[in-house]
C-alpha cells in the first residue's frame, strides 16, 4: 500500500510516475524529458488506484490525518469548487451518506473505480453539473477532470472524517482508527 495512488504518464515521452497525493494547484514536469505534464487527476488516480479496495483509500486518509484535519481538508476542497456548487455541498454529502454509509457489502467489495462511478452518479443526481457531465464518460473529459476529482475527494475525505469520529461507522466500513493501529 505504500506505492502511489496516482500514476502519472508523461504525454511527451510516456514515462510513468507514481505519487501519493496530487496537488491540483501544482504543475508537474517530467523528470525524464522535462516537459510539463498535463494534470488529469481522475485518469491519474484510476490508473494508480482503480482496482484497489475503496476502503483502503479511506483507511489511508484516516492514517494520514486527524479528525480535525480531515474536516479542514473537506472545507479546503470545497473552496476549489465553482461558487454555484459550494452551497450545495451539504446536500451532496447527505446523499452520499444515504447511498454508502449503511451498505456493508459495498464497503467490503467496492474498488476505487467502482466507488468513483457511484460517487459521480450521486453528484450528477444532486448537483447542477449536467451541462458539463451528463454521463459517466463526460467525467473523463480533460476539462471536467479537475471538478470531478474535487467532488470525489470531498466524498473520500468526508467518509474518512465520519469513520474517524464514529466507531460504528468504522466497523461497517471495515476500517480502523489510527489510534488503535
Ligand atoms: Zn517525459
Amino acid at each position: 500500500m505504500n506505492d502511489g495512488y496516482f500514476q502519472i504518464t508523461c504525454d511527451h515521452c510516456g514515462n510513468e510516475y507514481k505519487v501519493k497525493e496530487l496537488d491540483q494547484r501544482k504543475s508537474y514536469s517530467c523528470g525524464h524529458c522535462h516537459h510539463l505534464v498535463s494534470v488529469k487527476p481522475v485518469s491519474h488516480f484510476l490508473a494508480g488506484a482503480g482496482p484497489r479496495p475503496y476502503r483502503d483509500l479511506i483507511q489511508h486518509y484516516i492514517k494520514e490525518k486527524s479528525s480535525s484535519r480531515l474536516q479542514d481538508a473537506v472545507a479546503a476542497e470545497e473552496l476549489l469548487l465553482p461558487n454555484r456548487l459550494r452551497g450545495l455541498v451539504d446536500a451532496y454529502i447527505r446523499s452520499l451518506s444515504l447511498r454508502f454509509e449503511e451498505d456493508k457489502d459495498y464497503w467490503k467489495t467496492a474498488t476505487c473505480r467502482e466507488a468513483f462511478e457511484t460517487i459521480i452518479q450521486v453528484a450528477m443526481e444532486i448537483l447542477p453539473i449536467d451541462t458539463m457531465v451528463a454521463t459517466q464518460k463526460d467525467a473523463f473529459h480533460k476539462e471536467n477532470q479537475k471538478l470531478m476529482y474535487s467532488l470525489f475527494k470531498i466524498a473520500n475525505l468526508n467518509f474518512a472524517y465520519s469513520a474517524s469520529i464514529h466507531p460504528k461507522q468504522r466497523k461497517l466500513m471495515g476500517v480502523r482508527n489510527n489510534l488503535f493501529n
